[in-house]
């Protein structure tokens, strides 16, 4: 449950994911003390596959679902008749005796309720996500709900007692076999954890058999036996990750002290990460090094022994110290400075630099050829990132809105023409759910996936809040280092908010006749005339030249201002960039007329409530012979120029190349 919103997945004729929108505070109240397993009756408003990225980098939350079974979402409309029922088979009672586990717990103060649930019984909620994302910034998640590490840790402390008592061993392991699958059960789908269970329960039963294997063979038993039971854990990092460390540390030689221990591992799990996150944080060997004694000694014990003494008031001391460490990491992890972003790896370099830390981490001495090729490899590949040969301009699909990513080659300059954004409609404080905007799900993930760690110049175009309602996000989590926009918007009260709170960030206002210089790059700011107050009527409308094209972006200016523009100026242009996404109060007649573009992009939102673009608009295109693609259909749209020759390609996420050279693909 994440405020007003209920998820999760539904088994019909086959397994779905279902969204409800809770309705009342009440009825929120009786979701969030549901405690047993409960029959409700649901009524479907509609059943949709579920939708696949639209930019390059997204996370592809399709891909994710359908190993899991999953293709289709359902809407319920209502969710009623909830009935309690007895749980039948084994694993319902399992899963009651969870839920009864997790409210149990959640009886302790935060960050000890956040570590017994995550570590006890592999269960984090919704509101505490973040938390997460704070420890795999820094490298450190392994540690939580994804290693399992603490499993055997527990288990390694339960032999040593029972010997202390001379208990028989066969006993214990006898327990053990019976207890650690229900504990698997109970601990639900943590891919971690089952390795480790898996792992020694293995252990166990080759022992009782008599048979001696290498740990090698123990490894790649378990590798097999949870491939098995739960293959999709292959799939996510935190499965790779985690098998790939267990695997390094079979092969560090004896005697590896924990600094270097520590650099290895590291060195091993970084192409995997750059993989995924597209970046990494310098801190990552020096969080671990303090980390990872800290967590064994004194967070899992205080861990186990707060989850049987949940009224205790020390635990709120306790909890205090906590809440200053994890502040503290979180500074950490939200400071640009220690982060590097990579931009994405390609499969086979990933491979290729896992093999060679494995050699390496089997070799002796620090410094030799492995670790050089490794480093040669890897800086090679970041620096292809950050020093394409390629330029580009794309339209980012950000559903409704406009958000433009323009770069040049080699030394790239990055210039943005606004960020996007969603209007919102005021809710209650019951409902308010979180979650993150185009600048979280679609910009951030374009821009680290190609390596760019900052953008020189960001262009908002006018105030409406489908253009720069994100404008707080990507300042804040982003380095934007100069912010322009059309004469007269300084005077906005949001914009007049935003200047006072990043002192750091130049901004400046630009007017009809002014020149802007980015790199290679020049703009020529052919409106607004005079001081506005950033209506679609005051658009910053820049015109550029990009290798041997000419570009105009408009922003959502209308008809009437683009006919006072031409009345000054007279240009060509061969691509246009529609404005107000293809209104048919924006390209005129006669801005087709005079311009002669002979493409034209539209931004907009697939189903959006406006109804862009318009029909009106697309009849005009066809008259002046103006082949259009808009982002709903085509998701992020590029033109991508080579700084070394004349070629050119209009290429789509969804649909692949478009235009190249001069001829049109079917
Ligand atoms: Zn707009």
């Amino acid at each position: 449950m994440n405020g007003d919103i209920l998820s999760g997945e539904l088994k019909a004729t086959q397994n779905m994911r279902f969204i409800y929108r809770i309705k009342t505070k009440k009825e929120q109240k009786v979701w969030k003390n549901l405690s047993e397993l409960t029959i409700a009756q649901v009524k479907v408003a509609k059943v949709q596959p579920l939708q696949g990225p639209r930019n390059p980098g997204e996370f592809d939350f399709k891909k994710y679902a359908q190993h899991k079974g999953v293709f289709y979402q359902v809407n319920l409309k209502n969710v009623d008749h909830l009935q309690t029922a007895q749980p039948q088979t084994i694993s319902e009672k399992i899963n009651v005796l969870r839920i009864h586990i997790i409210n149990h717990l959640s009886r302790l103060p935060k960050w000890l309720k956040i570590h017994a649930q995550s570590l006890l019984v592999g269960y984090v909620p919704n509101a505490e996500k973040d938390f997460l994302k704070t420890l795999s910034i820094l490298g450190i998640i392994h540690l939580f709900s994804l290693s399992g590490l603490h499993v055997l840790v527990i288990l390694t402390f339960l032999r040593k007692i029972t010997s202390f008592f001379k208990i028989p061993v066969d006993w214990v392991d006898g327990v053990f076999l019976l207890i650690l699958p229900c504990y698997g059960l109970l601990v639900g789908s943590k891919s971690g954890i089952w390795r480790a269970i898996v792992l020694a329960m293995l252990a166990i039963i080759l022992k009782k058999l008599k048979i001696s294997v290498s740990k090698l063979d123990l490894f790649s038993l378990t590798l097999l036996v949870c491939t098995l039971i739960y293959p999709f854990a292959m799939i996510e990092m935190g499965g790779q990750l985690s098998f790939l460390l267990s695997f390094t540390i079979l092969y560090l030689y004896e005697g590896t002290n924990l600094l270097l221990a520590t650099f290895k591992m590291n060195l091993v799990s970084l192409p995997l990460i750059c993989f995924y996150t597209y970046q990494f944080n310098w801190l990552t060997l020096i969080v671990n090094i303090v980390f990872v004694p800290l967590f064994m000694t004194v967070i899992l014990p205080i861990t186990i022994i707060s989850a049987f003494t949940v009224q205790w008031p020390l635990w709120n001391f306790v909890n205090q110290i906590f809440d200053s460490l994890y502040r503290f990491l979180d500074g950490l992890a939200l400071n640009r400075q220690f982060t590097f972003i990579t931009g994405k790896f390609s499969v086979v370099l990933v491979l290729l630099l896992v093999i060679i830390t494995l050699f390496y981490v089997e070799s002796r001495n620090f410094w030799n050829r492995y670790l050089m090729s490794y480093m040669i490899i890897f800086w090679g590949c970041v620096l292809l990132n950050k020093f394409p040969l390629t330029g580009s301009v794309n339209l980012i699909d950000i559903g409704q809105g406009d958000s433009i990513l323009i770069t040049t080659p080699l030394n790239r300059k990055v210039v943005m023409i606004d960020v996007a954004g969603k209007v919102q409609f005021p809710t209650k404080s019951w409902a308010k759910h979180a979650s993150g905007n185009q600048v979280d799900f679609n910009t951030l993930p374009v821009l680290k996936s190609k390596g760019i760690s900052h953008v020189d110049k960001l262009f908002l175009t006018h105030k409406d809040v489908d253009h720069i309602g994100n404008l707080e996000t990507i300042l804040t989590k982003f380095d934007v280092r100069e912010v322009n926009f059309g004469v007269g918007l300084e005077n906005d009260l949001k914009i007049k908010r935003t200047i006072q709170k990043h002192p750091q960030i130049k901004f400046k206002n630009l007017r009809q006749g002014d020149k802007v210089k980015v790199g290679t790059l020049n703009f020529q700011v052919l409106w607004p005339q005079k001081s506005g107050k950033g209506e679609n009527s005051d658009s910053l409308t820049l015109l550029t030249k990009i290798k041997q094209r000419s570009w105009l972006f408009t922003g959502d200016l209308d008809i009437p201002s683009e006919n006072k523009i031409l009345r000054k100026y007279r240009f060509k242009v061969d691509y246009l960039k529609l404005g107000h996404h293809g209104s048919k109060t924006s390209t005129g007649d006669n801005l087709l007329q005079v311009t002669k573009p002979s493409v034209g992009l539209i931004s907009a939102g697939i189903n959006n409530r406006y109804g862009h673009p318009n029909q009106e608009t697309l009849t005009r295109l066809k008259k002046h012979q103006v082949q259009y693609f808009n982002t709903a259909e085509y998701g992020m749209i590029s033109w991508y120029y080579n700084f070394f020759n004349n070629e050119e390609r209009l290429t789509t996420f969804l649909k692949g190349d478009l235009i190249e050279g001069n001829r049109t693909k079917k």
